[in-house]
């Protein structure tokens, strides 16, 4: 086992592996991205689920990336980030080690 520390996050993130859904389990309000001041979910989330689209006005959301580490829920100053869990069987799953 080798134990090189990775020099960026990328090289972490490739060892994770996903089974995605269909449907998102993170929802922002977009009504409270629009005011939202900062918008902190678009750079607090270590897999840069969340962006900011000018042209359409509205959060993105990459949701297939997710680290499911809940970091945007507790960021959102409105609190009203619609945030779950993947449906069973789906989701990220870490490899350790
Ligand atoms: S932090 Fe919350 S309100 Fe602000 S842009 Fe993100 S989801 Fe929307
Ligand atoms: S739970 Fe973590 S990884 Fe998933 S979108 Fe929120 S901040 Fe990003």
């Amino acid at each position: 086992m080798s134990n090189k520390i990775p020099e960026h996050i990328d090289d972490k993130l490739f060892t994770v592996k996903y089974k995605c859904d269909e449907e998102t389990h993170l929802k922002p309000n977009q009504e409270d991205c629009k005011v939202c001041k900062d918008r902190p979910c678009t750079y607090c989330c270590p897999a840069n689920v969340y962006s900011w689209d000018e042209e359409q006005n509205k959060t993105l959301v990459g949701f297939e990336n997710c680290l499911e580490c809940g970091a945007c829920r507790i960021v959102c100053p409105a609190k009203t980030l619609d945030w779950k869990y993947p449906k069973a069987g789906c989701g990220v799953s870490f490899k350790f080690g």
